[in-house]
């Protein structure tokens, strides 16, 4: 019986955070000014609390400027955009990021595309999502940038894999899928309509899991050695006695740690990589506003 390599995202985002610290100083003594990313909150979603909090803390700690703004809950749409068209114009703030989901009223589609795409740090607005889909140099989305960076240091040269990519939104699956392929892996993306799933998984020498389902992917799914990553966040119910239940992958990780050659954990896999890709887009956004070259090797 094997057991997997566990592949420590915890580890590799924070080198990663070191190296994106040092460009930070570097851009700073250059231009006299820090690299900055401006966080949008609107409502009190107690997750997206935490998380624009964890974006902020992060930036400090890299050394780069955060510009948090919190809006009340019945913020009117004229208003954001009007707050988005500032932030635009602003010569000290490099990314802009909106914290999704908006309250209900706010069309989510318009808010993205009213951010300028060369501060879109996240990779949502559709130029950047029609800049990776041909294969020209954009902004795209921190965790399937993340995963791909995790699958490189893991395998290296990806050419003619299979990989299977296990959902199909916009923020992770499909640019998961799109840098897949142009990484030369043969991709394929299942989701809930797929027929007999298992099947389709067992093919795979990368399996990339981003459903939303605990422990959804079973160990018996998995082609022994593959890699696996798994995007997940759920929560299952509290044991007795506890307060909070524990947070699991959509991969069943006991089990397909006895058959995968190496996997994620959740959480310490694929979760500090967004973050610190985030840090990463900000930076290279700003040595592009700076007109000067991205640095290498992030
Ligand atoms: P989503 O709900 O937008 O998409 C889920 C996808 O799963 C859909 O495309 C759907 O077709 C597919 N799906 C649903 N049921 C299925 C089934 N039974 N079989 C196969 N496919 C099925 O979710 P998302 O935003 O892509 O996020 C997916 C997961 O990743 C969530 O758990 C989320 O919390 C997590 N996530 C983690 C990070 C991170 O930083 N680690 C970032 C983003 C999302």
């Amino acid at each position: 019986m094997t057991t997997a390599k566990v592949i420590d995202g915890k580890a590799f985002a924070a080198a990663l955070r070191t190296r994106i610290g040092e460009a930070a100083a570097s851009f700073a003594a250059h231009t006299g000014r820090r690299p900055g990313l401006a966080v949008v909150l609107v409502g009190e979603d107690p997750a997206s609390q935490v998380y624009v909090g964890a974006k902020g803390k992060a930036c400090e700690a890299a050394g780069m400027a955060s510009f948090e703004h919190r809006l009340a809950a019945d913020t009117s749409e004229a208003a954001l955009l009007s707050l988005i068209e500032r932030l635009n114009n602003d010569p000290e703030v490099d990314g802009i990021l909106v914290q999704l989901p908006l309250p209900a009223g706010l069309n989510e589609q318009a808010i993205i595309a009213a951010i300028s795409p060369d501060k879109d740090v996240d990779g949502f607005h559709v130029i950047n999502a029609g800049r990776l889909a041909v294969g020209q140099e954009g902004f795209v989305p921190c965790t399937p940038l993340g995963c791909i960076m995790l699958l490189k240091d893991q395998l290296g040269d990806l050419s003619g894999l299979e990989a299977v990519v296990i959902g199909r939104s916009n923020i992770v699956g499909k640019p998961m899928a799109q840098l897949l392929i142009d990484a030369n892996a043969t991709v394929t993306i299942a989701h809930s309509r797929t027929r007999d799933l298992a099947d389709v998984v067992r093919r795979a020498d990368i399996v990339v899991a981003a459903v939303g389902r605990a422990e959804m992917v079973r160990g018996d799914w998995i082609k022994p050695g593959a890699t696996v990553i798994d995007v997940g966040i759920n929560r299952l119910p509290p044991e007795d006695g506890k307060e909070k239940g524990r947070l699991v992958g959509d991969v069943a990780y006991a089990e397909a740690a006895q058959v995968a050659g190496a996997i994620t954990p959740v959480p310490g896999g694929v979760g500090p990589m967004t973050i610190a890709v985030l840090l990463r887009n900000t930076l290279v956004a700003a040595c592009h506003s700076a007109g000067m070259p991205a640095p290498e090797g992030l």
